[in-house]
């Protein structure tokens, strides 16, 4: 394992030579063609329900209003990428029965899409290497600064093993051709990610034109809707979010990323064709 903070030219080595490693026969061996999405998780920052009774917990009985933090599980034929790893990393990954981790993707670096970075240690020893990471700058910095006894100098022997690049533009890897979507949130630059044609975008208020050109032509767009209202300074709601879907004109949509305040079934009748809210454990295939 790497003692040291890669460079990023390391990062594209990894990204030239991973098509010649050899990949385990049994990596995604269902996957014949296309991509499998997984929903690892689709609530907001503090999950639902919220610890404390903060919300409105007030139970359905439909699992689909227990929603643990965003993030989901990428697998095509070649590739095994996780999209963010927060505090139910864990257990998610666990539910889900993910094995393997070829490349780490982080939107940001608010806790609920940083706080399992310490569950991906089984990962580093089964898979013996360091595992990738893309994400943006202030979240590389943000990272190295609150999880430093995973750097050196001082690096606890058997803490986890990550090499954090801040790639802002198209890379492929393996057979993925991935673009990073800058987008806003608040007044924070995060990123989405474009992945072959899935978007992804989890936390934003505010998408620029520029990068609405870089998702065009996706056949699925996953996107940030917090609640019905009031409007909120970071997130979209519900509503927000339906006119930029609509807007980009991408035919199948998923919302994520849901408050308390968010039922799964009266929502979903309220929402246009081709718009549902997801739900943990939904996987769906392009
Ligand atoms: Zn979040
Ligand atoms: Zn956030």
């Amino acid at each position: 394992m790497g003692s040291t903070l890669p460079e990023s030219h390391q990062f594209k080595e990894i990204l030239e030579k991973s098509p010649k490693k050899p990949l385990p026969a049994s990596l995604n061996q269902e996957i014949v063609d296309g991509m499998k999405v997984t929903f690892l998780g689709t609530g907001t920052s503090m999950g639902v329900p919220v610890a404390g009774g903060f919300g409105r917990e007030v139970p359905t009985g439909d699992f689909r209003d227990d929603r643990m933090r965003s993030s989901i599980w990428v697998q095509t034929r070649q590739s095994s990428i996780l999209v963010d790893v927060g505090p139910e990393f864990r257990l998610q990954s666990i539910r889900a029965g993910l094995r393997r981790i070829d490349l780490l993707l982080i939107t940001h670096e608010h806790f609920d899409h940083i706080g399992g970075l310490d569950d991906l240690r089984p990962f580093n020893y089964m898979q013996k290497a360091s595992i990738p990471v893309v994400t943006t700058p202030s979240c590389k910095e943000s990272i190295e600064r609150r999880y430093d006894y995973i750097f050196e100098p001082g690096k606890t022997p058997g803490s986890v093993d990550i090499d954090i690049n801040t790639e802002s533009t198209p890379f492929n890897f393996r057979d993925c051709r991935i673009t990073p979507l800058p987008v806003m949130h608040g007044d924070l630059m995060v990123y989405g990610f474009r992945i072959n044609d899935l978007a992804y975008i989890n936390d934003t208020n505010f998408i620029p034109e520029s990068t609405l050109e870089l998702i065009k032509g996706c056949k699925v767009l996953i996107l940030d809707a917090l609640r019905w209202e009031p409007t909120h300074p970071t997130h979209f709601t519900v509503s927000e979010s339906v006119e930029i879907a609509r807007k980009t004109g991408i035919p199948e949509v998923y919302f994520i990323h849901m408050s308390s305040y968010v039922h799964h079934a009266e929502t979903n009748k309220r929402l246009p064709d081709g718009m549902k809210l997801a739900f943990d454990q939904q996987v769906i295939y392009l």
